[in-house]
């Protein structure tokens, strides 16, 4: 189940937290670490921190877009001091840890970490389901990149070991879909949108995000997301049939 759970830095920029990073998954028996567009190499700075994890450092992917790193997800959970101007659904770092736990069981799950100054944007907090946010002191609650993976990391470490007690055997629940499938299932609900005129094409972006934030509340399953794409294609064919 651990190997299910992919560890995802977003634009960093210290090396040192990279390997501090890789450090912190390895004590707690993740070893999935994916560098998206990171500004610094994996260098002897980042294999000092690393101290016996250095592996993790070294065989992790780089990509260049977070979109790329989460594609084959079914959960995507991104991590952020701020709660921003976006209201989206929350975790506990605990439930955080539970849902990966659990999930992890049948499919690919992500934690998104942002970059040390400025955290995650908007557009990459949007891709993913929920947000964690760890109840650091209000005035001074941004840890250090290493520190917060360190944090989540061991939630998941203890819901995977308590899960382990209790002999635990997955819930038959509904399959979700991957984050590339649902990636399509919004262009082609855009696209249908400004095909009927309900959004001018200029000007999408304030109801696909409000959609996005629905549909990502709702999590629909595979089943569901086939049956919303019979929709947009049945609208599509009517209007090419006037
Ligand atoms: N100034 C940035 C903080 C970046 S710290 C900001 O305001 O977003 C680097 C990363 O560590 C963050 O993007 C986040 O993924 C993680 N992080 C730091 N503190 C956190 C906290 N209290 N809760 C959740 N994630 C945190």
């Amino acid at each position: 189940m651990l190997n299910n759970v992919k560890v995802v830095l977003v634009g960093t920029s210290h090396s040192g937290n990279i390997g501090s990073a890789a450090r912190a998954m390895k004590v707690m028996g993740l070893n999935n670490m994916v560098l998206v567009a990171p500004g610094c190499e994996v260098d002897g700075q980042a294999i000092a921190l690393a101290a016996g994890a250095s592996d993790i450092a070294l065989n992790a992917t780089v990509v260049e877009t977070l979109e790329d790193a989460v594609k084959d997800c079914a959960l995507v959970v991104g991590s952020s001091a701020r709660s921003r101007t976006l209201e989206w659904p929350m975790l506990e770092p605990r439930e955080c840890g539970e849902k990966c736990a659990a999930e992890g069981q049948q499919s690919q799950v992500a934690i998104v970490f942002g970059r040390e100054r400025t955290g995650l944007t908007n557009d990459e907090l949007q891709l993913c389901h929920y947000h964690v946010c760890i109840p650091a002191n209000p005035e001074y609650s941004s840890l250090n990149l290493a520190m917060a993976v360190q944090t989540i990391a061991y939630e998941i470490r203890v819901a995977f070991l308590e899960q382990q007690k209790q002999n635990f055997v997955p819930q038959a629940e509904g399959e979700y879909p991957r984050h590339e499938e649902l990636e399509m299932f919004f262009e082609h609900l855009e696209k249908v949108m400004i095909d009927t005129q309900f959004i001018s094409a200029d000007q999408p972006n304030k109801v696909m995000s409000k959609l996005r934030r629905l549909f990502n509340r709702a999590r629909p399953e595979q089943q569901e997301l086939n049956t919303l794409r019979g929709v947009l294609t049945a609208v599509e064919k009517k209007m090419g049939s006037r």
